[in-house]
């Protein structure tokens, strides 16, 4: 495909930081931005070159966007089928329907990792309280339960560990489609993210080992400080992802390592992911700069790290109280995103800490956090 010339419009669907940090990227790159998103002063709006504010389902808003950009791209999965339907008909909509609708559904999901070789936890789907007390008997306890759609960030989920919560989980999430999970007994988190461009080239980053606190991401550590094979293994499995996918854009792949030193596959991605935000400033070539390559049609960059880094998320209000502390100092690269409330819970901002190629293996936590170490999370 012939790359779209410098000053193309790139159509962002999506408001929120992902499609920020990827409009920035874009911007560097010489193209111009079109942020469609149903609020207002969203921190992806703030840095566009254009903006409608209009809901999902708005097929006269949808149309007039179509007809002002040269491609379309997403910065969350969740866009409703409609509406990239609709895109599609008139402008080309990267990654295609394909990847959306996979990612959308946890059941497709994982028929879809069975179906191209990536070890998954044994799973049932669940549509009735007696669905869910058979899967329940054939996969055994402790097991999670979760709704096959929308859900992030923990929520839309019950861990089951006691027969007596199931009827609990099951008034809480039913009447919504649901999946049952064997527990995964993991050891660590670890994800990997791939780029893809129109030709089919891949770039694989290095393999992320990832810290949650309340269900969100708090630390992301790069490289992982896992075995080489096991590394290795994260980046076939994220490749394998973009290519079944026929994907043309950006894939993240969360997995759990289990003490065997096997991956399980958890969750796709099929855009920008917070454990990648690493790359923006240990890279030449940040997640963001791929995902718009791949989307203009441009050579994908070397995904090469410079140098090793710790990234950790500014969270809430106690996230927001380290970022004074955090201008200035050698080393550490801060990122805000714009948002004017620091609700609870509510992803503010980030900030790397660079260290030199090959330190973090030598590590323990609080040395490769060093500064970062001062940020708070919540603490409930
Ligand atoms: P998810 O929404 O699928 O990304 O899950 C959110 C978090 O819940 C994960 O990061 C894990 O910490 C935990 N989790 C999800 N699924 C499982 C599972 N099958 N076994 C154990 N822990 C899980």
């Amino acid at each position: 495909m012939t790359p779209l010339p410098p000053g193309a419009m790139l159509g962002i669907l999506g408001g929120g930081q992902l499609g920020r940090m990827s409009a920035m990227a874009a911007a560097r790159l010489g193209y111009r931005c079109h942020s469609y998103a149903p609020g207002a002063d969203e921190p992806g709006m703030q840095v566009a070159a254009a903006r409608t504010v209009a809901a999902y389902e708005d097929h006269d808003a949808l149309a007039r966007f179509a007809a002002q950009v040269d491609v379309v791209t997403f910065e969350f999965e969740n866009v409703p089928a409609e509406t990239v339907e609709i895109l599609a008909r008139r402008v080309p909509c990267r990654p295609g329907e394909k990847a959306l609708s996979i990612c959308q559904d946890r059941l497709q999901e994982k028929a879809f990792l069975e179906g191209i070789g990536v070890p998954v936890a044994p799973w049932r789907a669940v549509r009735t309280e007696a669905e869910l007390q058979a899967a329940v008997a054939e996969l055994g306890l402790p097991s999670v339960l979760k709704t096959t759609r929308l859900g992030y960030d923990g929520r839309g989920q019950a861990v089951l560990r006691h027969p007596d919560d199931l009827a609990a989980a099951w008034s809480r999430l039913a009447p919504r489609p649901l999946i049952l999970e064997g527990f995964v007994p993991f050891t660590l988190e670890v994800s990997a993210i791939a780029a893809r461009g129109a030709d089919g080239a891949l770039a694989v980053f290095d393999a992320t080992e990832n810290a949650h606190r309340h269900h969100i991401l708090d630390i992301s550590y790069a490289p992982a400080r896992v075995a080489p094979e096991v590394a290795a293994a994260a980046r076939d499995h994220v490749a394998a992802v973009a290519r079944g996918l026929d994907l043309v854009g950006l894939v993240a792949l969360e997995m759990f390592l289990l003490p065997d030193g096997r991956l399980i596959g958890n969750e796709i991605a099929p855009r920008p992911h917070n454990s990648g935000h690493w790359t923006m400033d240990a890279c030449t070539a940040s997640q963001f700069e791929q995902h718009i390559r791949a989307v203009v049609g441009l050579p994908l960059g070397a995904p090469d790290r410079h140098h090793d880094a710790v990234m950790r998320n500014l969270i809430g209000p106690e996230g927001m109280a380290a970022w004074p502390g955090l201008q200035g100092q050698k080393g550490i690269a801060p990122h805000l995103y714009g948002k004017a409330e620091a609700r609870p819970g509510r992803k503010m901002g980030h900030a790397n800490r660079l260290l030199p190629l090959g330190a973090l293996a030598g590590l323990d936590d609080a040395a490769a956090l060093g500064p970062l170490a001062a940020i708070a999370v919540q603490k409930t």
